[in-house]
């Protein structure tokens, strides 16, 4: 028997009576992000103006042709910069403490008319007109990283995760990385810890995260997980599936950002994430990749096959941001972002208010400027698709919701948080870059008694109203 269903009346529609719509039709800059750079942009700069896309494709060419020195940069883009951006650049790079490492992919993709603005270029490399000095309260290993690793490589702060660096080297070198303490080789300016792979130290992190049964959650990060060979990946991925008190665990990888073609051509690294994957599922544990987009021009047609490979094999993927003035600190270009991701499938997951890092002072950006990106960027797609602005807390406090500050002091530019599950009765102070902060105050800066006593009314605010 067949019960006839009948709408209630608001929801009844004749078949020809003319749909109005109550919203005007779409601004098409609104859709920009389903517009995805395609074809063989590459070939406009001169030094892969005879790269086929096969070559450009295959993963091996993008690291083999990498650019590490400044005479590859110059050979590369030569002709479309002036000389003076060489020289700048050549001397930004000895003044830097991260070493350079830029994929083709990644180097195609840069404005070489605008290199003095373009957002790719600010990301990696250095200028040295645009370098500006640190603020007087940073230092490197801003997030004391090694003073919570119990094995050197290993950090466990939060109760129930902890995070694995396997290995120092990137398939490229950011300028913001946090762990400027620990990737990449020796730069004029900073002597590394070193963090090779090596079976002893893994062994080590392995036994301590057996050893605590609260540890469910584990970061394998790096460097990066791409260039762990496929057999590393296996080895890290059953050592920790086999542990019961593990249930999920995140391989981390700028890779899917700055060279989406390993993924579309290096099937064995690809076929070994999937197979953790596939024996996680089983376990009914969660394997996950955590990449690492900051704009929407590092999305490109080739990132979307990449995306949908890992699409088809049930692989998730998620995104962490760093906020960077002049590369995605505008409501427009954030929402460009988080947007283009959703597009390919990849989950916004955290924008990072810049960590206190050495000699990238001109990149911060205030936590004020990551309210105002979160209130603009919220509510333009799915809930679940907009990121968690986040600050972690200098002195290991870890990551905190950018707008929960016990006390902000916008013209100081002190935020101070506290961490109660991580570090129960600590205060922990996050510093906006001086460039944004008054005359007046800059000077107040400049004076180590002024510094103590904007400190001290900070601390003493948050302490208030802290619960
Ligand atoms: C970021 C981080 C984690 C993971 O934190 P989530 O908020 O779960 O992404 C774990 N350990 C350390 C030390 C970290 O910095
Ligand atoms: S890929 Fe990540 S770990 Fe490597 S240099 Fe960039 S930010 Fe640092």
């Amino acid at each position: 028997m067949t019960v006839q269903h009948t709408p209630p009346t608001a929801l009844r529609v004749l078949q020809d009576e003319p749909i109005v719509p109550k919203k005007p039709p779409a601004d098409p800059a609104t859709l920009a992000y389903k517009e995805l750079l395609s074809g063989e942009w590459w070939k406009k700069i001169p030094a892969y103006k005879e790269v086929s896309e096969e070559q450009f494709l295959d993963h091996n060419w993008q690291a083999k042709n990498s650019i590490t020195k400044i005479e590859k940069l110059l050979s590369t883009v030569k002709d479309l910069v002036p000389s003076d951006f060489i020289k700048d650049t050549e001397l930004g790079i000895k003044k830097s403490p991260m070493s350079v490492r830029v994929s083709p992919y990644l180097c195609s993709l840069i404005d070489w008319e605008n290199p003095y603005t373009d957002p790719l270029r600010i990301q990696f490399f250095p200028l040295a007109s645009r370098l500006l000095a640190d603020h007087p309260k940073l230092n490197l290993d801003s997030l004391h990283e090694q003073e919570d690793a119990p094995v050197p490589g290993l950090t466990h702060r939060y109760p129930d995760k902890a995070l694995f660096l396997p290995l120092d080297t990137c398939p490229v070198y950011c300028r913001f990385c946090t762990r400027s303490y620990a990737i990449g080789l020796d730069t004029e300016e900073v002597e590394k810890v070193n963090l090779r792979p090596n079976d002893d130290r893994w062994k080590r992190a392995f036994q301590y995260i057996a050893s605590r049964p609260e540890l469910a959650d584990i970061v394998i990060s790096g460097g990066d997980a791409y260039q762990l060979r496929a057999a590393h990946l296996t080895e890290i991925g059953e050592a920790l599936l086999a542990m019961p008190n593990v249930r999920r665990m995140r391989f981390a990888s700028k890779g899917p950002a700055v060279m989406p073609q390993k993924l579309l051509t290096d099937g064995p690294w690809v076929d070994a994430l999937t197979a953790i994957v596939e024996k996680g599922r089983k376990l009914h544990k969660e394997v996950v990749l955590h990449t690492h987009f900051n704009h929407p021009s590092e999305i490109t047609s080739h990132t979307e096959r990449a995306m949908d490979k890992l699409m088809e094999r049930g692989i998730t993927v998620r995104n962490q941001s760093v906020l960077q003035r002049g590369v995605n600190d505008t409501p427009e270009v954030m929402t460009l972002l988080v947007k283009r991701l959703g597009h390919v499938n990849v989950h916004p997951y955290y924008v990072y208010v810049h960590d206190l890092v050495k000699g990238v002072e001109d990149l911060r950006t205030s936590v004020d400027t990551a309210i105002y990106l979160e209130k603009h960027v919220r509510g333009s797609t799915a809930g679940f698709n907009t990121p968690t602005f986040v600050v972690d807390a200098p002195g290991g406090g870890g990551k905190r919701d950018a707008h929960s500050y016990e006390y902000y002091n916008r013209e100081t530019g002190i935020s101070v948080y506290t961490a109660p599950s991580v570090k129960p009765g600590e205060f922990f102070l996050y510093f906006d870059p001086l460039h944004q902060l008054s005359t007046a105050i800059q000077r107040r800066w400049e004076d180590a008694a002024e510094q103590q006593l904007m400190v001290d009314e900070a601390l003493a605010m948050a302490k208030k109203h802290a619960r």
